[in-house]
């Protein structure tokens, strides 16, 4: 019976029907496509995009080379080496990111004590010669720099779920 059933669907092309009813049903409908890059879709103050290293308002770096990013990095993606300064403070002399590594899961950014490591919004970027998927320190915190205000108000937005 259920072999009957079967045979008798394909030989009315039910399911053919079905699939232009609901081409149908959309076809005058408002369209979702973007247009992509003039128009985007919102965009979550949670966003895991591009690194960036954070500075305090006095210019003071955030990070204190406590490791606990690269530790929790499943993807071993974060080098850090590190060193006392003068002060008697600690801080990274290495941080590298390897961006073909990453996988924007967000740990590093979560497990960070002090809000220095953070992931931006910025997902729009390429890399044009070898070697440029590692992210240094200089260029984490020249990232961090040009989008200190952004980084700050999409955290404080976001500040009652953390
Ligand atoms: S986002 Fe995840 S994978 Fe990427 S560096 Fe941070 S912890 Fe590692
Ligand atoms: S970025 Fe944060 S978690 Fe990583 S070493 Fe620096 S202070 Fe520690």
């Amino acid at each position: 019976m259920g072999k009957f059933v079967s045979w008798l669907r394909s030989l009315l092309l039910l399911e053919m029907l079905r699939g232009l009813g609901l081409t149908l049903k959309y076809l005058f409908r408002p369209k979702y496509t973007l247009m992509y890059p003039m128009e985007k879709t919102p965009q979550s103050p949670r966003f895991r995009g591009l690194h960036a290293l954070r500075r305090y308002p006095n210019g003071e770096e955030r990070c204190i080379a406590c490791k606990l990013c690269e530790a929790v990095c499943p993807a071993l993606a974060i080098t850090i080496d590190s060193a006392p300064r003068e002060d008697g403070t600690r801080r990274t002399t290495r941080y590298d990111i390897d961006l073909f590594k990453c996988i924007y899961c967000g740990f590093c950014e979560e497990s960070c004590p002090v809000d220095s490591i953070v992931e931006t919004h910025v997902h729009e970027y390429h890399f044009e010669n070898r070697g440029e998927n590692i992210l240094t320190k200089p260029k984490l915190l020249a990232i961090g720099d040009r989008l200190e205000a952004e980084i700050a108000e999409r955290r404080a937005a976001d500040a009652a779920y953390r």
